[in-house]
């Protein structure tokens, strides 16, 4: 793997493909594992999460749905502030298990401005599934249950990840080159 160019930036190698299925291919055999019997509602959180969540889908080997989201934030009352709110979810949340899939948390702000949102509803559990974590920019601590990668805070590029629109399609996960 060598150093590419996207836009002005220069992005070097930092996790293979072969790592990151072989990680993901572990993910999905411990969730099936600890859910067996449960019939999770996996949720991914678009866009960021597509090329993951298509992945460790994949090797859920229990009865399980999937649904696709996307958060927008905007601007409420001067009390409120800006409001998160999701589109794209139309199945009822109430009594089940429910198993997000993040592509990652930085500072935790979207998840934990999130999570309170599903827990109205009434799910039976809430579980994340994040593949990569930035555990020193992370100023909203949330509580990952299934972790691919623990990173260092640097800006991250590929496997669904983007640079001002590109770089989505890469299958290794690439890192600035500062
Ligand atoms: P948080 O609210 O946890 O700070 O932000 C989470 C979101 O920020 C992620 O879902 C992702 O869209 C974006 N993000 C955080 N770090 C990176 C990164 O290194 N690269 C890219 N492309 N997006 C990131």
């Amino acid at each position: 793997m060598a150093v590419i160019q996207v836009h002005d930036k220069k992005f070097q190698p930092y996790i293979d493909e072969a790592t990151l299925q072989q990680r993901i291919r572990e993910m999905g055999a411990a969730i099936s594992k600890d859910l067996a019997g449960e019939k999770p509602l996996f949720i991914a959180i678009l866009n960021g999460s597509f090329m993951f969540a298509a992945d460790i889908f994949k090797h859920i080997s229990i009865e399980a749905e999937i649904s696709f989201i996307k958060l927008v934030s905007y601007r409420g009352t001067k009390s409120t502030g800006n409001v998160l709110t999701s589109i794209g979810l139309d199945e009822e949340l109430i009594g089940r298990t429910v198993v997000i899939l993040e592509d990652i948390v930085d500072t935790g702000k979207t998840l934990s401005t999130f999570l309170p949102q599903l827990e109205h509803q009434q799910p039976k559990r809430l579980i994340i599934a994040s593949l990569l974590h930035k555990p020193e920019a992370t100023t909203h601590p949330l509580k990952i249950d299934y972790l691919g990668f623990s990173v260092p805070d640097k800006f991250l590029l590929g496997y669904g990840l983007d640079y001002d629109g590109l770089g989505r399609n890469l299958p290794a996960i690439y890192q600035l080159v500062e």
